[in-house]
């Protein structure tokens, strides 16, 4: 079935479903209708008191969501147009002005929040009663009322913040986005960036791939000791603010209160995740005796195991592919997804000066996202599409939610793209009768996984192991062997690694910015993998329950929205059967 009656060309987006244009009287008026908007809210702020007419009380509730929606707009704009065109200055001086703006904003509707989170239970929950969608949004706010401190005392961090983590945090960044790498080809040394460097660690050559790692972690390991020491720094201060200030139990404890993930799930998961080190190994054992080696060194994981890049799709091909992988799955989910090309959301053109990468963003409930992708014609990036329209389906279908909770949270953001990617790859891999391109495909399904859920699960075990040691007071060359020892562990006998690794932790931007932000990969990925293999084993009837949890978006706690299609995180075996998934894909791959 292909929906597509005219096919759709590869162009760049329209963003006139915003605003006509940056210099436009509509956007002009949107900034001072957003002003007066905020500026009548704070007059509200007399009529705030623990007895406040629930009527009214919701009131304030849609005067927010009305402020929002036009934060939304306009910063979505600001952002698009930057993105489709990182040179533009006008596109530069519109975004810088938007986060100011936004900034100012944030500061002037902060007291409704800490009025909020101030209020005793009974109080809350007579103004929760009646609240709608909104409830969850108002019920999550709260939760951090046990580590709320007193409005001059959060005054006082947040200026802190600004010369103290927040500085460091930039510093690390100043550092190094400033690195420049050595690469000699023949005998003339040309200077690298970090993403030209890492280029070559999916070379076919070894020894490419080999020097690419010993260059980066030269570099990296000259400054080790100074990036370690911003590191300790940034995990004293963690432990000043979240443990001894606001009395959460643990350092980690803190990130699972943000993605209200219980602890425990987090302890079972990373758990799991160790006891299953040995499924991986399995991987990387096969992978060598493809590549014709006797061990797999850490220079050689990402290794291509054929030359498969060769296969190329035309873009409107690819469009139809993932239009008809949907389409099998739910004729709601191709429709969706028609509906993004249709409006001429998508920028799929390679242009200079445009943003690498993709993404989709979600600018409100009312409108269709924007989807970014840079298509050149190779399998992954027809997986690119399917993976970002999956996270567009995912925003339209929640979108009868509030603005404030249509948005999915981090836990559950990567589950529509994800098993979008795997409906994709189905549907390849069945049509595909080339032996060497269904391992390739298997290889890379595989890379990926070990990628998001191996390889970030014990990030997350180093991460809470530094936090202690750094608080017994170790040393930076402590802290790099530890995390030499825990690679190895790892990897175990399966693959050989080198010294050099033990600075690979520096070079790793989350650990430095949102601590334990990287297990939400693991569970992202576990989780789709079990629904997969939920909708493998039961077909059609798993799809109400699939769709159901994407319709949630972000109106209730990952815990709960899991647990109405029938999922429970807390259990051990949920988790480990996300990884005989990946055993499973591991034998298919021994078997061809
Ligand atoms: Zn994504």
């Amino acid at each position: 079935m292909t929906l597509s009656e005219t096919a759709f060309a590869q162009t760049a987006w329209s963003l006139t479903d915003l605003f006509p244009g940056p210099d436009s009287a509509e956007l002009q008026s949107a900034f001072t209708d957003l002003d007066a908007r905020v500026a009548a809210f704070e007059v509200a702020r007399e009529q705030l008191s623990p007895a406040i007419d629930p009527d009214v009380f919701f009131g304030l509730i849609r005067d927010l969501e009305a402020i929002e929606h036009l934060v939304y707009r306009i910063y979505g704009f600001a952002g698009l147009l930057f993105a489709a065109d990182t040179q533009n200055q006008v596109a530069q001086t519109l975004r810088a002005r938007v986060q100011q703006f936004m900034a100012e904003l944030a500061n002037r509707t902060l007291f409704f929040n800490l009025w909020w989170k101030g209020l005793e239970d009974a109080d809350a929950d007579r103004l929760m009663t009646g609240s709608g969608d909104t409830r969850y949004w108002l019920e999550e706010m709260r939760h951090f009322k046990p580590h709320t401190l007193t409005e001059p005392e959060e005054k006082i961090v947040n200026i802190k913040d600004v010369t103290g983590s927040s500085a460091l945090q930039t510093l690390y960044d100043a550092i190094t986005s400033r690195y420049s790498f050595n690469w000699e080809v023949d005998g003339q040394v040309r200077e690298l960036t970090r993403g030209e460097l890492n280029a070559f660690r999916y070379s076919p050559s070894a020894d490419l791939r080999a020097r690419a790692y010993q260059e980066e972690y030269r570099v990296y390991g000259h400054d080790g000791p100074i990036l370690g020491q911003v590191y300790q720094t940034l995990v004293r201060d963690w432990r000043n603010e979240q443990v001894d200030l606001r009395h959460f139990s643990n350092p980690l404890a803190v990130r699972n209160l943000l993605n209200d993930i219980p602890d425990d799930v987090v302890d079972t998961l990373l758990d799991v995740a160790q006891d299953n080190a040995p499924v991986f190994q399995r991987f990387f054992r096969l992978k060598a005796r493809l590549l014709g080696l006797d061990r797999l060194r850490r220079y050689d994981l990402y290794a291509p195991v054929a030359d498969s890049a060769a296969k190329r799709y035309a873009y409107d091909q690819a469009v139809d592919m993932v239009l008809d992988a949907f389409g099998d799955f739910d004729p709601r989910m191709a429709n969706l997804t028609h509906d993004v090309f249709a409006t001429g959301h998508v920028d799929s053109e390679v242009r200079k000066g445009k943003r690498g990468g993709a993404f989709c963003w979600s600018v409100g409930p009312d409108l269709a996202p924007w989807v970014l992708v840079n298509y050149q014609g190779q399998a992954r990036d027809v997986s690119t599409i399917a993976h970002e329209m999956g996270h567009a389906v995912h925003a339209m279908l929640a979108r009868h939610h509030s603005v404030f909770t249509f948005h999915s949270s981090l836990p559950l953001a990567e589950t529509a793209s994800t098993f979008g990617e795997m409906l994709l790859v189905d549907r390849l891999l069945s049509a595909e009768s080339d032996e060497a391109v269904r391992r390739e495909m298997l290889f890379q399904r595989l890379d990926d996984a070990y990628a998001t859920i191996m390889r970030q699960s014990f990030f997350a075990l180093f991460e809470r192991q530094a936090h202690d040691m750094i608080h017994q007071g170790a040393s930076v060359d402590d802290l790099a062997a530890a995390y030499l020892e825990s690679l190895r562990r790892q990897l175990g006998d399966a693959v050989e690694v080198p010294e050099e690794f033990r600075w690979e932790w520096v070079s790793i931007p989350h650990i430095f910015h949102t601590p334990f932000y990287v297990y939400a990969y693991a569970f992202g990925q576990l989780l789709v993998l079990a629904l997969y293999q939920q909708y493998k084993a039961e077909g059609a009837g798993f799809k109400p329950r699939y769709l159901s949890i994407l319709s949630a978006g972000g109106s209730d706690a990952p815990a709960r929205i899991l647990e109405a299609a029938g999922i429970d995180i807390h259990s051990r075996s949920f988790w480990q059967g996300g990884f005989d998934i990946v055993a499973g894909l591991v034998g298919q791959l021994e078997a061809i």
